[in-house]
């Protein structure tokens, strides 16, 4: 690198310090109160602030715009448009306007939108974000912008997000009022996401179908070396990846992305990026570029990245710790406890707050995770069971009981000494991240979130997660706001709170067979497929929490549901397709023609040597068999019932049937042919294997 970290890093982001240095001062101050306080832009400011950017982009060599924006689909769209504009006399001018900046009208009609648009026109507008900072990507200034349709129906995902930022900030600014806090201005949920991703050469992956259509291997028998040495590559792959990571670093610091920390996960091929932690609403556009960041330089660099979560069976997969705290505009984190006896009560309430939303909402949280991909994840011994708990650590177990029964604490003190004065002691929390098992972990200051899927955006999870907390948080300060006394009555309530709750605390191992069986004791929820869990969205109840947040309206829940539901099938439909294609077109074939060779080579060995009995071959070509027969009858099964799928036409109907019949028949396929692979041999096999795929050989 010939430039210095600290001069590279953001400079292709139009931030904070690109905007004081190139806006007008009172224009700046304008934008600021815009960005912060969520205040109205007037078209003026607009104007001036679209001049600095497009002058502060030609210079970098931008001749293009785009609204850059998440339609439901979970990946970003763009629509480039040139700044020139005729200037009359056969030349060109190149210009950005404020109302360019701040509207654009993409065709609206090729994304998702669960039936919102259907009846309408197929119309919808993109809106600048100004909470997110524009930036360059690929010689392209992007404008961060919520794409809506023009009956007012957020088509995107981040519309609710913000939406959902605003209900926590309205909520959690009553409590802090009701402590007596009348400086902070804003509250904001903060997120760093923690991304994993496999990077396979790509000269494999292009002769494997399954990886090509659906980003995961849907047959392929385990190497003989799986992720028991925790070492990774051979070879040349090695310095490649080596090269891709520096390159990964340096692109994703001018994107003003925060990269700490790259290195290798468990399973072998396997790889993880972790920013620094920031406001929720830009963690998102930034983990939106990383995924795109990952795949475009790997493929530089010879390698594929496969952000699926299960792209090999035998070895973990990929997730996506989503790490959620809630902080003040001045930087206080509320999740952290304070040095002070009062501020520790504070904390404690947005603990219990967080408690009780995440006992009352298992269903939201675990829909929230629910795609095709992660339910090979969710409780298969890597990740965290199907079941939501709370990990809270032994020193804050010890607080939450306490206060719980009422006993008394650590050295013979109450938790809370006197009513009216309180006395709490010194809350001593431990960082250290002590078990991997739970879904939802309390980690000194934060909350990680270990559930959501690698290749999911993290957008619809911190939704969920903003809107039950502050769902939780509003009830709460509706009663305290009414109390007489608000000292006893916070006390009272924090209590009760976790008399009622603790059934979701859990600090044990939940990969084990006992959790499974004593949360169904305690009552907790045990989805265990997404079509188990994506119906729960709709419930009446849900529905309300939602509109009376103003998250979702009604209309908006039940598209969503419908999208994450065909989602659902779509995806399992092709993965289908695509194995009935492999076992027919490649492996059946292939094994054919070995089985082939064996008889010929039986025929000759009997004609030349009849006493010496030909054992390999023999024996070979009757297990080839055997399983060549079980291989077709089960692709026929296949076959069968994904043409029964496609004469469906209810959505509901259709995820039931994969997830009852479809996903069984393609692991009765699977099994037939990963047996015929290890006994057919490699020269003939017709894709690459995993040995290959993982470690180069
Ligand atoms: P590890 O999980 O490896 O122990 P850390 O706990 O330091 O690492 O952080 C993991 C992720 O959590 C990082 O992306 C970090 O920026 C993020 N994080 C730390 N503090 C907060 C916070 N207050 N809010 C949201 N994310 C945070
Ligand atoms: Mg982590």
């Amino acid at each position: 690198m010939e430039k210095q970290v600290t001069e590279i890093f953001g400079e292709n982001v139009f931030d904070d310090s690109t905007m004081r240095q190139t806006l007008p001062k009172d224009v700046y101050k304008e934008l600021r109160k815009t960005i912060d306080d969520g205040l109205p832009l007037n078209r003026k400011i607009a104007d001036a602030v679209a001049h600095a950017m497009k002058v502060w982009a030609l210079e970098k060599g931008v001749t293009h715009f785009t609204h850059w924006f998440q339609p439901m689909t979970g990946v970003t769209a763009e629509k480039h448009d040139s700044f020139i504009t005729p200037a009359g006399n056969g030349k060109v001018l190149m210009e950005f306007s404020g109302k360019e900046l701040i509207k654009g009208e993409p065709d609206a009609s090729s994304f998702p939108s669960g039936g919102l648009r259907a009846t309408f026109e197929a119309r919808g507008y993109t809106a600048w974000d100004p909470t997110s900072n524009a930036f360059i990507k690929e010689g392209v200034l992007c404008i961060p912008t919520a794409f809506a349709s023009y009956t007012g129906h957020a088509l995107d995902k981040k519309t609710p997000l913000l939406r959902s930022m605003d209900a926590i900030n309205t909520q959690a600014l009553r409590i802090l009022r009701l402590f007596g806090d009348n400086q902070t201005r804003s509250v904001k949920t903060t997120v760093g996401p923690e991304q994993e991703y496999f990077l396979v050469d790509e000269k494999y992956f292009w002769d494997r179908k399954d990886l090509v259509y659906t980003g995961r291997t849907l047959f392929g028998s385990m190497a003989p070396k799986g992720q028991e040495m925790e070492d990774h590559y051979f070879g040349t792959i090695k310095s490649r990846v080596q090269k891709f990571m520096t390159e990964l670093d340096e692109e994703l610091w001018k994107l003003g992305v925060t990269s700490k920390t790259e290195h290798n996960e468990v399973a072998p091929a396997q790889h993880e990026m972790a920013p620094i932690f920031t406001t929720t609403n830009l963690a998102t556009d930034q983990n939106q570029l990383a995924m795109e960041l990952i795949q475009r330089i790997a493929k530089k660099h010879g390698m594929v990245a496969l952000l699926h979560e299960k792209p090999f069976d035998g070895i973990n997969g990929s997730g996506k710790h989503n790490n959620w705290s809630i902080s003040t505009d001045s930087g206080d984190n509320l999740l952290e406890p304070g040095d002070t006896p009062y501020e520790n009560i504070q904390f404690l309430l947005f603990l219990a707050a967080i408690v009780k939303a995440v006992d009352e909402h298992q269903d939201l949280l675990r829909l929230s995770v629910a795609t095709a991909g992660n339910d090979h994840r969710l409780g298969a011994n890597e990740a965290p069971p199907a079941i939501i708990s709370i990990f809270m650590g032994d020193e804050l177990e010890e607080v939450i009981e306490a206060i719980r029964d009422d006993k008394d604490y650590g050295n013979h003190e109450k938790i809370f000494m006197n009513i009216g004065t309180d006395v709490l002691p010194n809350l001593p929390i431990d960082t250290t991240d002590r078990n991997r098992t739970s879904p939802f972990a309390f980690t000194g200051n934060k909350f990680e979130f270990r559930m959501p899927g690698s290749a999911q955006s993290i957008a619809g999870i911190n939704v969920i997660l903003n809107s039950v907390i502050a769902d939780s948080l509003r009830e709460i300060a509706d009663a305290l706001e009414a109390a007489p006394d608000f000292d006893s009555a916070l006390h009272v309530l924090i209590q009760s709170i976790f008399q009622d709750h603790s059934r979701i605390i859990f600090n044990g191992n939940g990969y084990s067979d006992e959790w499974v069986k004593e949360a169904q004791n305690r009552g907790l929820l045990n989805l265990k497929t997404t079509p188990d869990a994506l119906p729960y969205f709709k419930n009446e109840e849900n529905i309300a929490l939602f509109e009376r947040l103003g998250v979702f309206s009604r209309e908006e829940v039940l598209s969503r549901y419908e999208i994450l539901m065909e989602e659902y099938v779509n995806l399992i439909n092709i993965e289908a397709k695509t194995m009935v294609n492999m076992a027919k077109k490649e492996i059946l074939p292939a094994v054919a023609g070995f089985e082939g060779k064996l008889a010929d080579i039986i025929l000759s060995k009997k004609e030349a040597m009849p006493d010496l009995p030909a054992v390999y071959e023999t024996r070979t070509l009757e297990d080839a068999s055997e399983l060549t027969k079980k291989a077709y009858y089960t692709l026929e099964k296949l076959e069968t019932d994904v043409a029964v799928l496609n004469s469906m036409s209810d959505f509901e109907e259709k995820a039931f049937f994969v997830r009852d019949h479809i996903l069984a028949d393609m692991e009765a396929l699977r099994e037939p042919c990963d047996f015929l692979e290890d006994i057919t041999d490699a020269k003939e096999w017709p894709f690459p294997t995993y040995g290959k795929l993982l470690f180069g050989i």
